[in-house]
């Protein structure tokens, strides 16, 4: 019996099917956007070791609708957004795509994929949107940047309690952390732990199935005084 082969979705129509489950109806201008930016990782990909993420489909999938997930749960009166350990631009460049009011600072460590993150910026023309090549842990120590941000975001840079702690400093007070998680538990008592650092869970959000990662899901943590002297690591 030969193999049969699933045919390849559309990227477009995945994207856009996969954002209706979301709630999220795109518009043609960001469909194409979403495709220039597609292009631009694969072009990107082919010379240096940009994202894990390779076919058309996964970056779709894992990239773009993995990080719109985390869309519901930004608030309306957000405006300054921090995403540390960016990448290729996940997941800050969708979501700036959809919220251009969003101004970000992107911070990533390697200058290859800072590199790439100035030119997707550019190539996109996103307004509004800084890239800084350091790591979180230094440019935390620059008073400027300390609790200026309503919104953070970390995905897949390390284990959640020390996403929590990269992104704490450069939160104001009731300001949100998204933390995007598997579907495992995050461990035996990690929200006390998050509580005692100065986190408590405001909202959670499990991602529709159809978005190809079940029981994926973003859990919107409040910056609050901490309960306890925690530590953090940074
Ligand atoms: N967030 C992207 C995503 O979900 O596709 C990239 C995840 S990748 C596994 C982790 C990224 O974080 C790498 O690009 C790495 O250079 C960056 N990184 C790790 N530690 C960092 C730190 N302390 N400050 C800034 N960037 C960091």
């Amino acid at each position: 019996m030969g193999l049969r082969h699933r045919p390849r979705p559309d990227p477009d129509e995945l994207l856009i099917t996969g954002a209706l489950s979301l709630g999220l109806r795109l518009g043609p201008e960001q469909v194409a956007a979403f495709r220039a930016y597609r292009e631009e990782i694969a072009r990107w990909s082919a010379r240096m070791s940009l994202t894990a993420l390779r076919d058309p489909e996964e970056i779709v999938r894992a990239g773009f609708l993995d990080s719109l997930g985390c869309l519901p749960l930004i608030p309306r009166e957000a405006r300054r957004a921090l995403d540390v350990g960016s990448g290729a631009g996940f997941p800050a460049i969708p979501l700036k795509l959809l919220r251009p009011e969003l101004a970000f600072t992107l911070v990533e460590a390697s200058r290859k994929k800072a590199s790439f993150l100035q030119h997707a910026v550019r190539h996109l023309r996103l307004g509004e949107v800084r890239v800084v090549q350091r790591r979180a842990e230094a440019l935390a120590d620059d008073p400027a940047e300390r609790g200026a941000y309503d919104l953070a975001l970390a995905r897949a840079v390390a284990p959640p309690p020390e996403q929590a702690c990269l992104v704490r400093p450069f939160l104001g007070a009731g300001g949100l952390f998204l933390l995007q998680a598997g579907p495992g538990p995050l461990g035996p008592d990690a929200l006390d732990w998050l509580a005692g650092r100065g986190f408590e869970l405001a909202r959670e959000l499990v991602l529709p199935a159809a978005l190809g990662r079940p029981g994926r899901r973003v859990l919107a943590l409040r910056r609050v005084e901490p309960r306890g002297p925690g530590e953090c690591f940074t």
